[in-house]
């Protein structure tokens, strides 16, 4: 972690107050991350609510992905250090945006960082305008990294990455997203989460199994298999999560159309 400034009282001065940031911002991610070499940053995932108090909601356009988010469970909420060090990491964007770039650019400018892959959220997405702005600006100021992602956020992508990505970020569109029906899955790079891995082959989709890099920079549509985590399994009940997704959007369209005077504002 960062060290803490620490500075003797002054009588009559307010001091501006200091703030332990974390650091490095970047970390090994889980086996397959490091298996290939790729670090990652990471945030808390969906909505909730900080140590302190502070509401956030870092997956805006989450849908039934909520239902069996590994990062909602396990490891990410059971250990103390884990969970505090992505409330850390949050933080730091929410309430310095720029410092924070800053100090993700002084870390990408390591000699260390030519050449690396960075995966941009194994939880959480990107939440806000400002904040995939301030990534894209890292991006162009830090050519010799590649960055990717697992992404939701198709509406903001579409109107603000898309027209003009930066050369080395690359994305897939991972479905259960309040957003899928936006997506063309002949020339979008879609991926899904199937019950099993023997299934993703089965649909004549691409695994990532054995390298995460697969799901930017193999062939597609992507495939993963659930995690196997039994009560996430059984909530997804042997379907695709884009299926689950379809079957929320049916159900809620239906509800909205026995509405009197309501006309469906699309998916849930
Ligand atoms: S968008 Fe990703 S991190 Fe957020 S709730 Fe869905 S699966 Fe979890």
């Amino acid at each position: 972690m960062g060290e803490e400034n620490h500075q003797d009282p002054i009588p009559g001065i307010v001091l501006p107050v200091t703030v332990k940031r974390p650091s490095p911002l970047l970390l090994d991610g889980n086996e397959n991350l490091k298996r290939n070499g790729i670090l990652q940053w990471t945030i808390p995932a969906w909505a909730g609510k900080m140590d302190d108090g502070t509401r956030y909601n870092t997956c805006p356009s989450a849908g039934e992905c909520v239902k069996i988010c590994y990062a909602r469970t396990g490891n990410y909420v059971r250990f103390p250090g884990v969970r505090k060090r992505h409330q850390e990491n949050l933080r730091f964007v929410l309430e310095d945006l720029a410092g924070w770039e800053k100090a993700m650019l002084a870390e990408l400018a390591r000699p260390k960082m030519i050449g690396k892959y960075v995966r941009i959220h194994d939880a959480g997405d990107f939440f806000s305008a400002e904040y995939t702005a301030a990534w894209l600006r890292i991006m162009r100021q830090r050519p010799q990294t590649t960055f990717y992602c697992y992404t939701k956020e198709v509406l903001l992508f579409k109107e603000l990455v898309e027209p003009d990505p930066p050369a080395n970020f690359k994305w897939c569109y991972s479905l259960g997203g309040k957003h899928d029906q936006l997506l063309d899955l002949e020339t979008d790079r879609v991926c899904d989460v199937f019950p099993t891995e023997a299934a993703v082959w089965e649909a004549g989709w691409f695994s990532q199994e054995k390298n995460d890099l697969l799901a930017v920079e193999g062939p597609a549509p992507v495939g993963m298999g659930a995690n196997n985590i039994q009560h996430l399994k059984k909530l997804q009940g042997g379907r695709r999560l884009s299926e689950m997704q379809r079957e929320a959007d049916e159900a809620k369209r239906v509800r909205d159309a026995r509405r009197p005077g309501r006309r469906s504002t699309g998916p849930s």
